[in-house]
């Protein structure tokens, strides 16, 4: 199993420079390699529009060395490792396209978000550090002060990314622990109480409620966080309305509301990490998750706004509601993602559940009827007069049902499902 890291990190001043010529030259590289590319297709495809004889079978060669001419000495004041990554890019680029799974590759430019990929020639983890230099002569290496806030096996080949003026370093690497699958998880698991199983409803006032009864809601700092950042995203969109284009103010707007943006994403980023962290650890054996497929189909449609704090009362109920379905709608397929991989470190499986009327369904009889939802919060049931939270009832009407599907040899939710809705666990990884 691979897991991954991303550290923070804080190279000085000349380090820093030395960082960003390593990341432009790559670049450099990897755009002259993706041309070079292009245009050896260009003349091939063009060869046989004139039936002129092709030769052989073309292949991706790593060459780079004839792209430094005396029109960029400066390439030849990196690593040679570094360029040779960026030809490494730009065939990596090539064969996502050719297998289907990405765009066609295009030279980078400048932007926000800049990386360089560095391989074990010119790095090294100490217990102080990363080190940065041709391991070669380690006593020349540059030492980078490193916050490693968790602990990590050393990998063969990492990413320095700066961000807004932040640098960071990510990588991943081989696991040792063997994690068993969820399919095998859940064979394990298919004998287990009703009592095993722990349910989530997700809802609208609580992003979650599982069945013994605990929410799951963003804190109230959160919340009043996230109508700062919006509050703030809103007034500099505004002035940079009114700001020339390409003038000096206008990019310091754009670089404050690029850096808005970022800070709201790690806020939710690191709620959805917290959330999902204590979902598994409460759940006994087996967590149970509604099929997001099938509540995409039975569930209201998604709302419009995109700004709770502008159309809601701040601070009311209403308001957090309308905040906590946002939250939840940036990467529910994220979390059950997280929330996947999480439970299967620790033993424990994930199962999705058909979501249909399951707020409408008695969790004692099983009577189903649109009477049974007095309110949005209460629930009393027309046939037997349970009462209860409503999001407390839809959690065990799910915890039945997961029940029902592990006992059965049924098929069971699949996690393929999941990820062809929502897509596979974002870019955690760095760049392979
Ligand atoms: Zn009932």
């Amino acid at each position: 199993m691979r897991d991954g890291r991303r550290f923070r990190i804080y190279p000085n001043q000349e380090q820093a420079r030395m960082l960003s010529q390593w990341i432009g030259c790559q670049r450099v590289i990897q755009g002259a390699k993706i041309d070079e590319v292009d245009y050896q297709q260009w003349l091939r495809r063009h060869a046989v529009f004139n039936n002129v004889p092709v030769e052989g079978k073309w292949a991706f060669d790593q060459a780079y060395s004839h792209f430094k001419t005396e029109l960029n000495p400066w390439l030849g004041d990196v690593p040679s490792q570094i360029l040779r990554n960026g030809t490494y890019r730009a065939k990596a680029a090539f064969q996502r396209y050719w297998s289907g799974l990405g765009g066609k590759p295009k030279r980078r430019h400048k932007s926000n978000t800049e990386s360089v990929i560095v391989t074990s020639e010119l790095f090294q983890f100490r217990d102080d550090g990363l080190y940065l230099g041709s391991t070669r002569t380690p006593q020349k290496m540059q030492r980078v002060r490193l916050n490693a806030h968790r602990k990590f096996d050393r990998p063969k080949m990492i990413a320095i990314v700066r961000e807004l003026g932040q640098w960071f370093v990510s990588f991943s690497f081989a696991d040792n622990e063997t994690v068993l699958s969820n399919d095998e998880l859940l064979a394990i698991h298919a004998q287990v109480n009703e009592e095993e199983i722990l349910a989530l409803d997700r809802g609208v006032v609580h992003p979650f409620y599982d069945s013994e009864g605990r929410v799951y809601d963003p804190s109230d700092i959160v919340h009043e966080r996230i109508c700062q950042y919006d509050a703030r995203r809103v007034s500099l969109q505004r002035k940079m309305a009114g700001q020339k284009k390409g003038s000096k103010r206008r990019n310091d707007t754009k670089k404050k509301l690029a850096r808005v943006y970022q800070q709201k994403r790690r806020l939710i980023g690191d709620w959805r990490h917290k959330t999902t962290h204590a979902i598994a650890k409460n759940a006994p054996k087996v967590a149970a998750l509604e099929n997001l497929n099938l509540a995409g189909m039975t569930r209201a449609p998604k709302p419009k706004e995109q700004t709770p704090c502008g159309v809601f009362p701040k601070n009311g109920r209403a308001a957090k509601a309308g905040l906590n379905r946002v939250m939840l709608q940036m990467g529910l397929g994220i979390m059950a993602n997280q929330l996947l991989y999480k439970l299967n470190r620790q033993g424990k499986a994930l199962v999705l559940v058909p979501a249909h009327h399951s707020s409408q369904e008695c969790s004692r009889c099983e009577h189903t009827s649109e009477d049974n939802r007095t309110s949005q919060a209460e629930f009393y049931c027309q046939a037997c007069g349970f009462t209860a939270n409503a999001d407390y009832n839809a959690s065990l009407v799910q915890r039945r049902r997961a029940w029902h599907i592990l006992r059965s040899d049924g098929p069971i939710g699949s996690m393929e499902t999941l990820n062809a809705r929502e897509g596979p666990i974002p870019s955690e990884k760095p760049p392979a």
